[in-house]
This record gives structure tokens, C-alpha cells and sequence, in this order.
């Protein structure tokens, strides 16, 4: 198995509430992956795949900036592009 990407949604938090939402994101919600699972994630993935990129979405995952830079800045040690 080759995985060339991976999309993390961070949280289903967002200042909106699109009815076109795929994760069904608003206000209200306050769903976040934790950055050690999302390290756990990366570093899994580089066990069988070097990816080309990952990318951080939710809802807008620029409401927990601090979480964003932590995952960021994992993934070092997996040659992901950054
Ligand atoms: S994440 Fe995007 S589509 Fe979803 S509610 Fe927020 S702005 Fe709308």
C-alpha cells in the first residue's frame, strides 16, 4: 500500500455552519483530535508509506493554532514534506 496524502480533520469546531459541510462543522461543536494521536497517525503512516503531503482541516482548525504548529511539528523524523 502507497499513500501519496493524508487529511487530518481536527475539529469539527468552526465559526460557521455551511448546510454543504462534509463534516457538519459549527459553533457549537467541539470535537478535537488530540496531537498525540495525530503524531501516532504519522508515524504509523511512514512505517509503510512516505507521503507527499498531509494536510489539517476540521471545521477550521485555525481556532486551536498552539494544536496545529504541535502537529506540525511532529512529523520530523518521517520525511514529510512541510
Ligand atoms: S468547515 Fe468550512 S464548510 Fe464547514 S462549516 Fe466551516 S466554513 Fe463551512
Amino acid at each position: 500500500m502507497q499513500l501519496n496524502r493524508l487529511e487530518f480533520t481536527l475539529t469539527t469546531r468552526c465559526n460557521s455552519q455551511c448546510i454543504h459541510c462534509q463534516v457538519y462543522a459549527s459553533p457549537s461543536r467541539n470535537e478535537v483530535m488530540d496531537v498525540k494521536d495525530a503524531s501516532r497517525y504519522l508515524e504509523e503512516v511512514a512505517t509503510v508509506s512516505t507521503l507527499d503531503s498531509f494536510m489539517i482541516f476540521g471545521g477550521e482548525p485555525m481556532l486551536y493554532p498552539r494544536l496545529v504548529v504541535a502537529i506540525l511539528e511532529k512529523p520530523t523524523n518521517c520525511r514529510y514534506p512541510r
